[in-house]
Order: structure tokens, then C-alpha cells, then sequence
């Protein structure tokens, strides 16, 4: 089943039962604690905490979503993209445990006939909060689990708040078995790589206090409207129901793996690290596309910073995968062209999305050019240091070797990190920051100093110092009245 008509049959299906599709909004979150949409329910933030009164008592959506919290795992883990695409129900008051958990059966083990996604009710495990015993009977009646296919989890796992007083609750997860080769018996507590996470039902129950952060909180009693946020990973109901190992082998992301294969000359699936390498090209080259269509440009800062990691860490891949030349002029075309039935308006807008993403690849190639003999010649003289005097040590590059790749170089930290770290060596970060700090506080003296209506003096004092004391014999300071 291909991941369009996944998204499509999960619109229709809760269409069909009184949700109104709400289309996904831009990745650009509406709340300013995230640079990004997170999840399908952030978009409706403010009639969950009750701000606003919901237009419709029930919506589904397939909203975009990035979590660059994910980055580290993207390639290595078989379900993490950093750009994602999460399918949700919501209730507003309306329907809440026992309707959510009866459409979330009856859609997953639904057949495909009617509709449904057709997974094998054997092969399903869910998880629920350890005192919910609710939700664990309503598992138990309406989708007949027996007792050991539901496992209880605690608070980190399975509990929704936001941290501040409003709407907490339990969640109830639901896992798909892939079997015994992907790893040992025993549910998701013991292995979420065999067991994957399909689908998190939130039941928002309880009006929590101020106080004791996100896990120790009090809880000042029922909601009086009660809500339900689900959210269903697209990617990874396609993988399993596309027959395929990952998320990024599934129809909307491996074109763009076979186009990696096609540049590199190199297979996928004949080693590891290339293999890795690969997924992480094809998940990144997306998620910039999908950022670059929702009007996001390469910075230095914030969305713009993420942007620029994304498409860095992407012609840094190929790189590693042998390919010098430049890689986005065939690999982003592929992408847009795999995601254009789900987003018609990336065709629309890849005129500007590629010029884009070109100018960068090609800024980024001089960045590596100047900078990368100087990192690898000092990765080489630590590690010689590092072998030599005593050899048990991790090699590590100093801040100031950091600091002049970063000031002369243009090689932001992450960069350095990575190229350093794949070569065994460690970075003095707390070292590197200080200088960094440092010269933010020069520049902020020098742009007050502007402000003040006058030149920065510091550098004429040292000066008439140094002419005073060492050659020109006395001088006469004129900084104060004259330019
Ligand atoms: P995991 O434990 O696997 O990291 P999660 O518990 O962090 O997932 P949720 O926050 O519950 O995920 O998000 C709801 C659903 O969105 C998940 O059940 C999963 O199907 C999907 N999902 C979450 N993170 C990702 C991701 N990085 N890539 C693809 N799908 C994701
Ligand atoms: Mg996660
Ligand atoms: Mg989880
Ligand atoms: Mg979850």
C-alpha cells in the first residue's frame, strides 16, 4: 500500500466518522517553545488547554511534522526521520477512551477490503499507563488482548502534560510485532526495534497544578471536558505494510536512496556504515525539501541553523560515500517528485527551493575545501599525541583548533564535532564556548561603544600606550575630540 493512499484511507476512515479534515498546517510551529511542529496536536494547542473553543467536536489531520531531537538516531534506528509525517484523531470534548481505542482497533486490524490497514490482531501489543486500568479493561473487551499483550508503563513512557497547570494524562501505545529475526520475545518493554510503536492514543483526563515539572506534579482532579490526541506515524505503518526493513525504504524516501546509489556507485545493502550513510542522505534531503517548501532558508540561527545542518549533513554523507561532486541537483529533483502526490506545492515552488538548496551545497563545498585540511591535519596531530604519551587517552582537538576552524572557516561546532568524532577524536567543547562567549562579549563592547557615538578608545589607548612607552616618545591622545 503506498503511503498516499495510507494517508488517504486513514482521512477517510475517521472522515466517515464525523472528523473533520483539517489540513496540515506549516511546519513552522505556532507556539514559541518549539521551532518546529512536533506532533499532529500542536496546531490545536489552544482548544485542548481550553483558550479557545473548538469549531468542530471532532478533526483528523496528516500533519508535517520535524523533530531534530531524532537526528542522532536517523538511519540507525529502522523508524526515526527527522521530517515525518504524523496522522491524527482528536475529540474535544466528545468521544474519549472508548471511542478512541475502538476506531484505533478497528482501523489497524480492519481488513484492507474495508478500508482498514489489515495488521494481524496477533501480532498487536499495546502499552497503557501503569494505573490506568481503564484503558487496559477497555483493551481487553473491546480488542480481546489477552493480558500479556498489554504492558504497563510509567510516567516518562506513557503520561501526557505540558509541564504547567492545564490538561494531563495517560496515554496507551500500540506496538506491531515484526517477529522473532527483529529481536527477543516480550513485548515492546524488552525491544522496541521488534516491536515497533505505531500509534500513541493521549487521554487528556485530568486538570494537573503548578509545580513539580513534568513527572512529580499534583493533580487537582477530573477534566470537565475531556479530550482525545492520537498520533500514528504514516512512515511507519508504510514500512510494515510495504514489506520493507525501515522508513526510509518505503516509496515516498528510497528513490532517493537509489539515486545516492546511482551518484556513489556504491550498493546499498552491501555494507553497514554505507547503508547508514544512505538513509540518512535520503531522510535529511527530504526534510529539507519539505522545511525549504514551507519557506525556511539556510541561516546561522534557529529554523534557518536546522535548515543548514539538514543539507550539510547531506552533502557531508555523499561525501563519505566517495561522491565530490555536487549531489543535490539529482538528489533533491527525486525527492520532490517522490513527495509531489501527497504536496502538489513543492512542484509549484521548486524553482526557488532549488536555487536554494544549490547555493548551498556549492557555499558549503568552499567551506570544506578551505577548512577541512586544517581539521584533518590537527586531527592527525592529537591523535599522534594521543598514542604516544599515553595511549589509553581519547584524542582531543582543543577549543582554540575548534574556535579557528569556526572564526576563520565558517565550520560551525556541529561540523567539527562530526568530521572529528568519525576520525576518533573529541572536541574540548567547554573550552570552545568560552572563547565563543568571549568574543561575543568583545563584539558587544565594540557595538556599544558604536552606539555611544564614539570610536572604541580601548584600541587607541593601547595604541598610545605602546607609542608612549616604546618608540615615538610622548604622544598627545586626541581620541576624545577628534576622529
Ligand atoms: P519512539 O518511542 O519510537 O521514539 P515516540 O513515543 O517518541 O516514538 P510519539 O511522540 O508518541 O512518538 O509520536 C506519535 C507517533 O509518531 C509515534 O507512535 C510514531 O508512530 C510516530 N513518530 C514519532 N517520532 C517519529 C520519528 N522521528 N519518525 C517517524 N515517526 C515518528
Ligand atoms: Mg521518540
Ligand atoms: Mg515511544
Ligand atoms: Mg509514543
Amino acid at each position: 500500500m503506498r503511503t498516499a493512499e495510507i494517508r488517504q484511507r486513514w482521512l477517510d476512515y475517521f472522515e466517515g466518522r464525523g472528523h473533520t479534515v483539517v489540513p496540515s498546517a506549516p511546519l513552522i510551529s505556532p507556539d514559541p517553545s518549539t521551532l518546529f511542529v512536533i506532533a499532529g496536536m500542536v496546531p490545536f494547542i489552544p482548544y485542548m488547554l481550553g483558550e479557545q473553543t473548538a469549531p468542530w467536536p471532532r478533526a483528523t489531520s496528516v500533519q508535517k511534522c520535524v523533530r531534530t531531537l531524532d537526528i542522532e538516531e536517523v538511519g540507525k534506528t529502522t523508524r526515526h526521520g527527522t521530517f515525518f509525517q504524523m496522522n491524527g484523531n482528536f475529540s474535544f470534548g466528545d468521544y474519549f477512551k472508548e471511542g478512541a481505542i475502538t476506531y484505533a482497533w478497528e482501523l489497524v486490524t480492519g481488513s484492507t477490503a474495508d478500508g482498514g490497514f489489515g495488521f494481524d490482531p496477533e501480532t498487536i501489543w499495546v502499552t497503557v499507563y501503569h494505573d490506568d486500568d481503564e484503558a487496559a479493561a477497555l483493551w481487553k473487551r473491546i480488542a480481546g488482548l489477552p493480558d500479556e499483550r498489554i504492558q504497563r508503563r510509567g510516567m516518562k513512557d506513557n503520561y501526557w502534560s505540558t509541564g504547567a497547570r492545564g490538561p494531563a494524562g495517560p496515554c496507551s501505545e500500540i506496538y506491531v510485532d515484526r517477529g522473532p529475526e527483529y529481536g527477543a520475545e516480550g513485548g515492546p518493554v524488552v525491544d522496541e526495534d521488534r516491536y515497533i510503536e505505531i500509534w500513541n492514543l493521549v487521554f487528556m483526563q485530568y486538570e494537573r497544578g503548578d509545580g513539580g515539572g513534568k513527572e512529580d506534579f499534583p493533580i487537582l482532579g477530573e477534566l470537565q471536558q475531556k479530550n482525545i490526541d492520537t498520533g500514528m506515524g504514516l512512515e511507519r505503518v508504510a514500512y510494515l505494510l510495504q514489506g520493507v526493513d525501515n522508513m526510509y525504504e518505503i516509496d515516498e524516501v528510497f528513490p532517493v536512496i537509489q539515486a545516492a546509489q546511482e551518484l556513489s556507485g556504491r550498493r546499498y545493502g552491501a555494507d553497514r556504515d554505507d547503508d547508514v550513510r544512505m538513509r540518512v542522505v535520503a531522510d535529511h534531503v527530504r526534510s529539507s525539501l519539505m522545511l525549504m517548501g514551507d519557506g525556511v532558508t539556510p541561516s546561522n540561527e534557529g529554523r534557518g541553523y536546522v535548515l543548514r545542518r539538514l543539507l550539510r549533513r547531506s552533502v557531508r554523507a555523499m561525501r563519505l560515500l566517495g561522491v565530490e561532486d555536487l549531489a543535490l541537483p539529482t538528489l533533491l529533483p527525486v525527492s520532490k517528485d517522490a513527495m509531489s502526490p501527497s504536496y502538489p506545492e513543492l512542484a509549484e515552488r521548486f524553482d526557488r527551493i532549488s536555487t536554494v538548496a544549490y547555493a548551498e551545497e556549492d557555499a558549503f563545498r568552499r567551506t570544506l575545501a578551505a577548512g577541512t585540511t586544517i581539521l584533518d591535519t590537527a586531527v592527525r596531530t592529537v591523535k599522534t599525541q594521543a598514542g604516544g604519551d599515553a595511549p589509553s587517552a581519547t584524542p582531543l582537538l582543543s577549543g582554540e583548533q575548534a574556535f579557528q576552524l569556526h572564526d576563520t572557516y565558517g565550520f560551525p561546532i556541529d561540523l567539527t564535532l562530526e568530521m572529528a568524532a568519525e576520525q576518533g577524536v573529541s572536541v574540548d567543547e567547554t573550552a570552545f564556548r568560552s572563547l565563543m562567549q568571549a568574543q561575543r562579549q568583545r563584539a558587544r563592547a565594540d557595538a556599544l561603544a558604536k552606539r555611544a557615538g564614539r570610536a572604541d578608545t580601548a584600541a587607541y589607548q593601547e595604541l598610545h600606550s605602546t607609542l608612549s612607552s616604546e618608540k615615538a616618545g610622548p604622544v598627545e591622545f586626541l581620541g576624545y575630540t577628534d576622529t
